[in-house]
C-alpha cells in the first residue's frame, strides 16, 4: 500500500510494505540485553489443576506467564511517570499517551565523546571516563532537517556492534549518556519522542538525579511532580537497535506500545522510508 503524507509544504510517499523494526526481539529465559543487573525476563508454563500450558507436554495450547522489567530487559518506551509520582494529576501513563499512527522522524548516527574533551555539563559532575552525546554533535547532523521533520529523533551510537542486542550494562561496562546541553537542544527543536540505542539517557550511576529525564520532560530537578510547564505527552524509548543497513535520514515512525497502566512498557518502533514527491 502506498500512502501520501502532507507535511507543511512537502508531500511524501510511504510504501507500507517496507518497514524496519528497531525493537530488540526479547528472548525470554535466553540471551537478552540487561541494565542495572536486573533479573532477566522470564517465561514460565502456566499450570492450574490438570491444565498445563505447553503442547509439548500434552497441553491443548501454549500459555506462558511472563515476568519482565521493561526498563532493564530490552527495548521500551517510558513517559513522564518514570520520574513523577503515579498519583500526580499530570503524570501520564503509557496507556494515556496520544501517539499519531505515523510521525515524522529523523534517524541520525552519533559518536559519543569523552566528556573531558567537550565543554558540556552534567549533574552530578562529569568524570574522566564518561562518554557523552553533546549539543554540538546533535546540531551538526540535525541542522540539515526542518523542525517539523523532528517530531521524533532516533539516535544510533557508534560503534554499533551487534552485541548491543544482548549487552549487559553495569559498573564494568558503562554506556554513554546525554549532556544537559544536548537535551536542552532537543527541547529547542521541539522533539517529542526521543529514541536511543543506549539503556538510558542518563548516567548509569548518577546519584539518583535523573538529570536528562527531568530536563526532557521539564520536570523541576530533584522533584517528582509535573509542573504546568512540564511536557507531559513526550516519550523516551531506550535500548533500540538500529541495523547498520539502515541509512541516516528522514522517515516516518510508527511507535507501537501496549496499553500498560505503568510508566513504561516494552515497545516496537517501526520505521517507514519517506520519498519526497511533487504534487501538481
Ligand atoms: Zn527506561
Amino acid at each position: 500500500m502506498k500512502i501520501t503524507i502532507e507535511l507543511l509544504n512537502n508531500h511524501y510517499q510511504v510504501n507500507t510494505d517496507f518497514s524496519w523494526s528497531l525493537a530488540i526481539p526479547l528472548a525470554f529465559n535466553h540471551q537478552q540485553p540487561n541494565h542495572f543487573s536486573a533479573d532477566i525476563a522470564m517465561a514460565k508454563t502456566m499450570q492450574v489443576g490438570s491444565f498445563i500450558g505447553d503442547t509439548q507436554q500434552g497441553g491443548s495450547c501454549n500459555v506462558n506467564e511472563l515476568s519482565l522489567n521493561p526498563h532493564c530487559n530490552g527495548t521500551h518506551t517510558e513517559t513522564i511517570a518514570h520520574i513523577c509520582n503515579f498519583s500526580a494529576p499530570l503524570s501520564k501513563m503509557i496507556s494515556e499517551i496520544d501517539l499519531p499512527t505515523l510521525m515524522p522522524a529523523v534517524l541520525i548516527t552519533i559518536t559519543p565523546e569523552l566528556a573531558n574533551q567537550t565543554n558540556n555539563s552534567y549533574s552530578p559532575d562529569l568524570s574522566i571516563t564518561d562518554c557523552i552525546i553533546t549539543r554540538s554533535a546533535l546540531e551538526q547532523v540535525l541542522n540539515h532537517y526542518e523542525q517539523e521533520q523532528c517530531q521524533a529523533v532516533i539516535i544510533r551510537t557508534l560503534p554499533n556492534e551487534l552485541d548491543k542486542q544482548s549487552r549487559h550494562y553495569n559498573q564494568d561496562n558503562q554506556p554513554a549518556f546525554f549532556s544537559r546541553e544536548a537535551i536542552l537542544y532537543l527541547n529547542e527543536l521541539g522533539v517529542e519522542h526521543l529514541l536511543v540505542d543506549l539503556p538510558s539517557i542518563d548516567r548509569l550511576h548518577d546519584d539518583g538525579l535523573m538529570t536528562c529525564h527531568h530536563l526532557f520532560w521539564q520536570v523541576i530537578e530533584s522533584t517528582h511532580q509535573p509542573s504546568p510547564n512540564s511536557l507531559i505527552n513526550k516519550t523516551i524509548t531506550e535500548m533500540i537497535y538500529v541495523d547498520n543497513q539502515l541509512s541516516d535520514g528522514f522517515y516516518f515512525l510508527n511507535l507501537q506500545i501496549p496499553a500498560f497502566v505503568n510508566d513504561a512498557a516494552p515497545s516496537r518502533p517501526v520505521l517507514y522510508s519517506a520519498k519526497n514527491i511533487k504534487i501538481k
